[in-house]
């Protein structure tokens, strides 16, 4: 049989084994086609079912999450945590909130953590969690109680050796807080390493909150020194007001590129003077707003309800909200409109249209498994602090994320050129990736 028909084959298997979960498969289908090459050359990573292996978590766990809001009324959510693999290190990934949430999205979002977290030459295995409650209008109460329930369960199942969640979507700083005061309470130990995005003055990391978005620019940054050039002057529009793009957008600035637009669920702004940083924050940060709140506060930026942000013609575009935002007809408008760079901050934003889109106009693309990456380094870095109970400066972590942004652009750069895919960051982060895990799944044996 042909190596494509044996990947074939297998694709086959995951998609029946794994029914009605189009985004895993959507996940496992990107990472696939990168294999093609990397199994012509090498088709001893066909043996001992290693690929079967890696598509099938080690563990899935879903759980009842009884909570009662602040009229009496009692809720039941449904929570999740797929510990995906674990031959690199510890289960590591976020936590997301999200009435979307279900086990194949959270099973798309662990398998691409798995390369990512391989990609970052740090020791941490890949899973991922969270649940369908939507955190939208509740009070603080009702999120502290939710969180309480949540954790309630999840303890049994995570440690610092064992499985290290994060934020993702709709879980941030405020969370991480009643998830570690609930875990602590039920195990009566102050295990810091058990969670991360954890506050400043209890354990947490400088520059964990910026990491994500940063990192994306830094990656950005080096995107554009390899084609010759430098984000000076540039322009950027990022979708996305949440943690990441806030931060992509104050590090884009930062290397002298100007983020003209942004976006949430109910539309995008454009301020074309450069998006006011301060602003952002007091509105998604302190009062947790709407973006439309924006233009009360400047005149000349516009709201556009509704509208598809990617209608604003960029240099550089970085998707920053959620999967399969950016679709083909977007990205055929970001082409026409000259758009050189685009890099996925958020997890899977661009469907596999959109990227045939950007292939084929030669835009350097890169995955958010490269891209993105800097939020679950730094996450390494702050159980890293965590182990030796210390703390390091800001300055010191934001060169240290830059150094692994750096790095990990380096890797995917070397790689794609190895397997005869020049310039092309999606084979270059999912084929490295891969290796690194598949050679330390046969040095474990078939487990
Ligand atoms: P936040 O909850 O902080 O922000 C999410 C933003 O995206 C909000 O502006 C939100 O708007 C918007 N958004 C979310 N879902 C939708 C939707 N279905 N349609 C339109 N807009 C939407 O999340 P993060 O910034 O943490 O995460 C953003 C992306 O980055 C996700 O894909 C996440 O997986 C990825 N990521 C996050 C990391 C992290 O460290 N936080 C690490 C690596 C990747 P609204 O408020 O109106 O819903």
């Amino acid at each position: 049989m042909s190596t494509s028909d044996r990947i074939e084959e297998i694709y086959e298997q995951v998609k029946a084994r794994n029914a009605g979960e189009p985004e895993f498969h959507q996940a496992a289908a990107e990472v696939f086609e990168s294999l093609h090459v990397v199994l012509e050359r090498h088709p001893g990573y066909f043996e001992s079912g290693l690929i079967e292996r890696l598509c099938e978590p080690e563990r899935q766990i879903i759980f009842r999450v009884p909570w009662i809001d602040d009229q009496g009324n009692v809720h039941v959510n449904r929570g999740f945590r797929v510990q995906y693999n674990s031959v690199l290190g510890p289960y590591k990934g976020g936590l997301r909130f999200h009435p979307s949430v279900n086990l194949g999205i959270v099973k798309f979002l662990g398998f691409e953590q798995i390369f990512k977290n391989a990609l970052t030459g740090l020791p941490i295995g890949g899973g991922k969690g969270g649940s369908d409650f939507d955190p939208k209008g509740r009070s603080e109460q009702e999120i502290m109680r939710f969180c309480q329930s949540f954790m309630t369960e999840l303890h049994r199942h995570i440690g610092e050796y064992t499985d290290v969640p994060a934020g993702d979507i709709g879980v941030g700083g405020r969370e991480i807080g009643y998830l570690f005061g609930q875990y602590k309470r039920l195990t009566n130990s102050y295990e810091s390493g058990v969670l991360t995005g954890k506050g400043l003055t209890w354990g947490g990391s400088q520059v964990r909150k910026e990491a994500t978005g940063y990192g994306a620019a830094y990656f950005v940054n080096e995107m554009a020194k390899t084609a010759g050039t430098s984000l000076e002057g540039r322009t950027a529009v990022v979708s996305g007001s949440g943690n990441v793009a806030i931060y992509a957008i104050e590090k884009i600035h930062q290397l002298g590129g100007t983020a003209i637009a942004c976006s949430d669920s109910s539309g995008y702004i454009v301020d074309r003077k450069g998006l006011d940083v301060a602003l952002l924050k007091e509105i998604k940060e302190v009062r947790r707003g709407r973006i439309s709140e924006y233009v009360d506060e400047r005149g000349d930026a516009e709201f556009f309800p509704g509208g598809n942000i990617w209608n604003v013609p960029c240099d550089v575009a970085l998707p920053c909200a959620t999967q399969n935002e950016l679709d083909e007809d977007s990205a055929k408008t970001l082409v026409n409109n000259g758009v050189k760079i685009v890099a996925e901050g958020a997890n899977m934003p661009t469907t596999p249209g959109g990227i045939s889109v950007f292939r084929d106009a030669g835009v350097a693309f890169a995955p958010g498994k490269a891209a993105n990456a800097g939020g679950v380094a730094t996450s390494a870095l702050e159980m890293q602090q965590n182990a030796s109970r210390d703390s390091w400066h800001f300055d010191y972590t934001d060169e240290r994320l830059a150094g692994i942004m750096a790095d990990i652009h380096g890797r995917c750069v070397e790689t794609a050129a190895e397997y005869g895919k020049p310039g092309d960051y999606i084979h270059g982060a999912n084929i490295a990736g891969f290796v690194k895990v598949a050679d330390a799944m046969f040095a474990l044996g078939v487990i």
